[in-house]
């Protein structure tokens, strides 16, 4: 074990439905990261998208991660309480001339732009067309044109040509909410967080992440990408119904997580002191190099009983 001076990690589930094993797997990786280096870990609260808040999630997430042992250091954050933040990250960026009113619909974009590396490519429309603050609309991120890479801990080098691949992205979105993209960037440099351990889906949002990190002089985290679990290569989300963590079988769970992330298996019948104990052997470098990994059975967790 290698004790990291400073570590600070953070898991940030977004309160859409219960923990499933995707989820549980970027749990378990952060936790370990962080308590093998001796460092803190957070959990966040990812509700900026109170559009797609179910009601009672959190408490459900926040409940089963207390009951596999995954214990927190500090309060839990919440996005919604950090709107002026948020407000604020966005007028700093307005004063250096790096946002602009953008009026375009949906579908005027979908007509326009070409399809990049997420989504449909914001064709620019507005750039240059002075939109007034006043009228409605998004505001989005004056993308430099230049290639924005970073190194991944498992997944190597990613690099992204901004202008061609994503273009002028949404920070203030039309109906009012801030952009995930913007609250990652505010939260994680207000939590101190050093070590990004997160599923692969955020691969692609990353390059971005780091653009507003340089845009606001802020410093940019390490970054670890784990594997999405899939299901008939179909990644598992709380879309695809995939079945909630029963905590009544944590340590079948934990186990199905350790094997996921390439950790060798560990010994006992409470979640806690198994976690505890892969922490002493976590190697962050058995982690399989890939973005995306066939999930466990859920008919195989629950002991055999209903299968
Ligand atoms: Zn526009």
């Amino acid at each position: 074990m290698t004790r990291t001076p400073g570590y600070v990690g953070r898991f940030a589930p977004s309160p859409t439905g219960p923990l499933h094993f995707g989820s549980l797997v970027a749990a378990v990786a952060s936790w370990l990261d962080a308590r093998a280096a001796g460092g803190e870990w957070h959990v966040r609260i990812e509700d900026v998208d109170a559009t797609r808040t179910v009601p009672g999630a959190e408490d459900e997430i926040l409940r089963a991660l207390d009951a596999l042992g995954l214990a927190w250091d500090g309060p839990v954050v919440r996005q919604r309480d950090r709107t002026a933040r948020y407000a604020q990250a966005l007028e700093a960026l307005r004063l250096r001339g790096l946002t602009y009113r953008c009026r375009c619909s949906r579908r005027e974009i979908a007509d326009s732009g070409l399809p990049g590396a997420d989504g449909i490519v914001y064709p620019g429309t507005c750039r240059d067309a002075a939109v007034p603050a006043t009228e409605s609309g998004a505001e989005r991120f004056r993308v430099r044109d230049e290639t924005v890479a970073f190194e991944d801990r498992v997944q190597g080098r990613v690099a992204q040509q901004l202008a061609d691949d994503i273009g002028d992205f949404v920070l203030l979105r039309r109906d009012g909410l801030f952009a995930y993209q913007l609250a990652v960037v505010i939260d994680d440099a207000d939590l101190g967080v050093t070590d990004v351990v997160r599923g692969a889906d955020l691969l692609g949002s990353t390059p971005r992440q780091v653009a507003l990190q340089r845009a606001l002089d802020l410093p940019t985290p390490r970054y670890l990408h784990v594997p999405v679990a899939t299901r008939a290569g179909e990644k598992l989300s709380k879309q695809t119904l995939a079945p909630a963590i029963d905590t009544a079988h944590g340590p079948a769970w934990i186990l199905a997580a350790l094997a996921f992330l390439g950790q060798p298996g560990v010994e006992g019948d409470a979640a806690a002191p198994m976690l505890a104990q892969a922490a002493s052997c976590w190697d962050w470098r058995r982690i399989p190099r890939r973005t995306g990994v066939e999930a466990p059975d859920p008919a195989a967790m629950d002991g055999g009983g209903s299968r």
